[in-house]
């Protein structure tokens, strides 16, 4: 997502919360990190400003370090993982990789297959890897290398973990086109982590947002704590309303959205975005944003990319299979489908009717 677009949706939130009646109970401390290769909006409500500041600093070393060790490619756990992944060879890796895998082996298995972060080559050979470099020429990639890819049908259980008593465990791959890329998981591990330091330092409110990807803990001085989502099909025209729907969030929920608008490069006047499916081996079609809300932060990341893909049609099936309650989508023509619990929820800022699908 470029700054412009960051700061366009923390200036959303920041609207909608300013329309909140004020109680002010106790102070609220901001502070905006770049970090985990994105901006992210820390909000403690605290009556203790040195605690506060101390948390802020512990959760930014923190955010700086697991960016590090899960990056794809740049010189971490991970990316040591990666080079490794592709030869036979069975060896340690950090314990929090070894949780990430885990976990996405199951969700990967609940969402059918369409979360997949195992498809890492597949993600390089669409340069997706370069969306930051503003210079980059980017170019299609070959279809008979996508075809290949495919074919070699990388997925998480493709990855054996040994344990063993007395040693760490260790992990080697049966498919050498498996490389990992936990790009639609590892903010939500990473807000979910941070809210449990949040949590141990006895602080029990407090809004975590990369860029529209949220975790909140309690309350906004006594009011849930008001979140705008952001219109997928916003352009800057007078007509045109920046944010979608609103929301009320309690303790401990998280909302995550995975849109075509946020990464994306163009060639020859076509749109390629970075959510793939790993079917085809090509962005997947249909959707242009999905919105999930859920508990676990973690889980709500991977759903909303699965969910992406499973589009219009497959969605509901999928999202019963994760075991997701609150969903919007917004598919390629701007309709809006809602699940039941979602409906309840959601604050529609637009005339659209929206498809409450059962
Ligand atoms: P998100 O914005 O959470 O939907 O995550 C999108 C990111 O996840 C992309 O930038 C890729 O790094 C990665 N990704 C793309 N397609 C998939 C997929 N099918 N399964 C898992 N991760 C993916
Ligand atoms: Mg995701």
């Amino acid at each position: 997502m470029k700054h412009w677009q960051r700061a366009g949706l923390l200036f959303i939130l920041l609207l909608i919360t300013a329309c909140q009646p004020q109680q002010t109970s106790q102070p609220l401390h901001q502070q905006q990190l770049f970090t985990f290769g994105t901006l992210i909006d820390i909000t403690l409500v605290s009556n203790n400003p040195q605690q506060a500041q101390q948390a802020i600093d512990e959760l930014s070393t923190e955010f700086d370090r697991l960016h590090e060790l899960w990056h794809p490619w740049e010189g971490g756990a991970l990316a040591r993982a990666n080079q490794q992944l592709s030869s036979s060879v069975t060896f340690a890796t950090a314990p929090s990789v070894i949780t990430l895998i885990q976990q996405s082996q199951q969700l990967s298995k609940q969402s059918d297959g369409l979360f997949n972060p195992a498809i890492g080559q597949l993600i390089k050979l669409w340069q997706f890897d370069q969306l930051d470099n503003e210079s980059f020429q980017f170019q299609l990639p070959e279809p008979d290398a996508i075809k290949t890819l495919v074919h070699q049908n990388p997925r998480m259980t493709d990855i054996i973990i040994e344990r063993s008593q007395d040693s760490e465990p260790r992990i080697h791959s049966i498919n050498p086109s498996v490389s990992l890329d936990f790009g639609a998981f590892a903010k939500g591990v990473a807000i979910e982590t941070m809210i449990r330091k949040l949590k141990t330092r006895n602080i029990h409110s407090a809004l975590i947002n990369a860029g529209g990807d949220l975790k909140v803990l309690g309350t906004k001085n006594g009011t849930p704590w008001r979140i705008g989502i952001k219109n997928p099909e916003y352009s800057p025209k007078p007509s045109s309303n920046p944010v979608l729907a609103a929301i009320d969030l309690h303790n401990e929920e998280s909302l995550f959205t995975s849109g075509n608008y946020e990464r994306f490069f163009e060639f020859q006047g076509q749109r390629y975005h970075h959510i793939i499916d790993p079917r085809s081996g090509y962005p997947a079609k249909g959707t242009r944003s999905v919105t999930v809300l859920a508990k676990d932060a973690g889980l709500a990341d991977a759903a909303s990319t699965a969910l992406f893909i499973a589009g219009p049609k497959q969605w509901p099936d999928i999202a019963r299979k994760m075991g997701i309650d609150h969903v919007m989508l917004v598919d390629e023509d701007n309709r809006i489908y809602l699940s039941p619990a979602m409906a309840q929820r959601i604050e529609l800022l637009t005339t659209a009717q929206a498809i409450i699908v059962k």
